[in-house]
């Protein structure tokens, strides 16, 4: 049952006047619960109690937290149809796609399970003594990886599962060892309490210490900005638009304590067409793309917003089997009349720009909320000199540009704001030949597809998500697969400490069996 209120640890609370609603975009109406946000007291509990579980949490042992892992994903499956519902219900997004995000949010809470229990991630590197050593004797040192402290997570209104409540930020900080905080995204608050649900009962099978969670409700930007500012907060995870996540980042910048915010951000994703295999296969790269610049109404990070190709009949060709190929597509509805009134300004915004010409607009009428899909395109130079037309527009839309030649088309690629993809179209060849566009691809993204598209993010532990910024707030760091682990964790080194009081993961003996680097030698053996 959906009640409205906030985990407060593991007590359900509303002490706040502020209520609002969520809204089912597919008929236009309110949805019946009403939410409570959070208070600023229940704020201030909800950190207390976080920095209160994290002396507790951050030396549990990795079988401990993966039992509570994958019981969170056993109550995520055990709410069923619940859940899906009411995922459905607050975003007009299909069933099917509702379960496969919710298969993809438990597989993803397992994953880090195992990674726990087997051990090794902790990167733990031992330097043993030397005492006699001259002319200055050399202690024994010994680091591994520890929890920051609480985390704050802010998911996107786009993935109501997997990159939420029990998403991939959470389950990658409750693996480190640190609590977390969620700001509910105001747009599913229904499908968070759900989730918020089955991590409290999930922590309290599992005997974690109140406050290893709570879930905060909030309908505007305050709530967030308290968190952030929160001096017992530690870090920040945030999935959303480029203005929330530099807004977030320069709030904690600004702290009297600074701390990391990791901010996955918007991205255009450019798509590089290069002359041989537009000469090969134009159409079939056209009708490729026009499915993956809809899929999901356009609303996901790594959208094709922008496709780069040289003038001449080929690309013509592109164009127009793109524009015909895409109108043939239903529209489907968008996840919140704010996300559709935004992509309508934003895509108006583009369309006044000199130079933009429009190939393909749905004119029919379509249902409410629904998305009309649209492409245009622009020559290199206009697009090089307005950064206008740089900027993502969040839905099925992208700007083909048409450059002179392939100077032109690496000038370009030079420009781009920082991205989380970068897809080059190819034949094998041309790899080699235009080795200096794909090296400068590369300086603009955190991943480069060859001959594919970028929508659809595997999760896996090679996957790089994330990017140069404004893609990411740290391209150091990927947000997806497990070593997103190592957002929320620092190095920390033990000198000359008895072995008997180092934590089992530094012990000599290696009583977890995990593999180590001793003396330079990586190694699963004692010492
Ligand atoms: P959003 O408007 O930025 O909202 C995300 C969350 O941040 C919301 O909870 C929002 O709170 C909060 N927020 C926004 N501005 C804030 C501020 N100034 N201070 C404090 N909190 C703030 O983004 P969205 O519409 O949910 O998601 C769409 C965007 O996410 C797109 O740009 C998409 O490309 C991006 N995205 C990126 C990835 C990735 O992995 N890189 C994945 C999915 C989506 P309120 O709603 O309460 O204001």
């Amino acid at each position: 049952m959906i009640t409205g209120k906030n985990y407060i640890g593991n007590q359900l609370s509303s002490t706040g006047n502020v209520t609002y609603k969520t809204i089912n975009p597919k008929l236009n109406i309110e949805n019946e619960p009403t939410f409570f946000e959070a208070s600023q007291e229940e704020v201030e509990k909800a950190v207390y109690l976080a920095s209160e579980a994290f002396e507790g949490f951050k030396k549990m042992s990795g079988s401990k937290k993966a039992k509570f892992l994958n019981a969170i994903a056993d109550e995520i499956l055990a709410m069923d149809d619940l859940l899906i519902e009411t995922y459905i219900s607050e975003t007009g997004l299909p069933e099917g796609r509702a379960k496969g995000e919710r298969g993809r949010t438990i597989g993803q809470l397992r994953a880090f399970a195992d990674l726990v229990i087997e051990g090794s991630w902790v990167d733990a590197t031992i330097d043993t003594s030397d005492l006699d050593r001259s002319p200055i004797p050399k202690q024994d040192i010994r680091k591994m990886l520890v929890p920051l402290g609480p985390v704050v997570v802010f998911g996107a209104s786009n993935f109501p599962l997997a990159y939420a409540t029990a998403g991939g930020d959470t389950a990658a900080a409750f693996a480190a060892g640190c609590p977390v905080i969620v700001k509910s995204h105001p747009m599913h608050a229904g499908t968070g309490e759900l989730v918020a649900s089955a991590i409290n009962k999930a922590a309290i099978k599992t005997g974690m210490p109140e406050g290893v969670f709570s879930n905060l409700n909030s309908s505007g930007i305050e709530i967030g900005v308290q968190l952030v500012k929160h001096p017992k907060v530690k870090a920040v995870g945030f999935t959303g638009s480029i203005k929330g996540g530099r807004a977030l980042l320069d709030l904690a910048s600004q702290r009297p304590e600074p701390i990391p915010v990791f901010a996955e951000m918007g991205s255009i994703n450019p798509v590089i067409l290069l002359p041989e295999a537009m000469t090969a296969r134009s159409a079939d790269i056209a009708k490729t793309y026009a499915k993956s610049i809809t899929l999901g109404a356009g609303q996901f990070c790594t959208n094709p917003g922008l496709i780069l190709g040289v003038k001449g009949k080929n690309l013509d060709h592109f164009i127009k089997v793109l524009s015909d190929e895409i109108i043939k597509i239903k529209p489907s509805c968008m996840l919140h009349p704010n996300i559709i009134s935004n992509y309508e300004r934003n895509k108006t915004n583009v369309l006044q720009q000199k130079g933009i010409s429009v190939t393909a607009n749905l004119e029919n009428d379509i249902a409410i909320n629904h998305a009309r899909q649209t492409v245009t395109t622009v020559a290199g130079k206009t697009f090089l000199e307005n950064k206008i037309l740089h900027q993502e527009v969040f839905g099925p839309f992208s700007i083909v540009v048409q450059c002179k030649d392939i100077e032109e088309l690496e000038t370009i690629i030079n420009t781009l704001d920082g991205q989380l993809t970068g897809t080059i179209i190819a034949e094998k060849e041309e790899i080699s030949r235009y080795n200096t566009v794909i090296d400068a691809l590369q300086n603009r993204v955190g991943r480069i597809i060859f001959n594919g598209v970028p929508t659809g993010v595997e999760v896996c532990p090679a996957m790089l998500h994330g990017g140069p910024y404004p893609a990411s707030t740290d391209s150091r760091f990927t947000a997806v697969g497990v070593q997103s682990i190592k957002r929320w964790v620092r190095p920390f080194s033990y000198q000359s400490w008895p072995n008997e009081l180092l934590p089992d993961t530094l012990k000599n003996e290696n009583p977890l069996g995990i593999s180590r680097i001793i003396d330079g030698n990586r190694t699963s053996s004692k010492i």
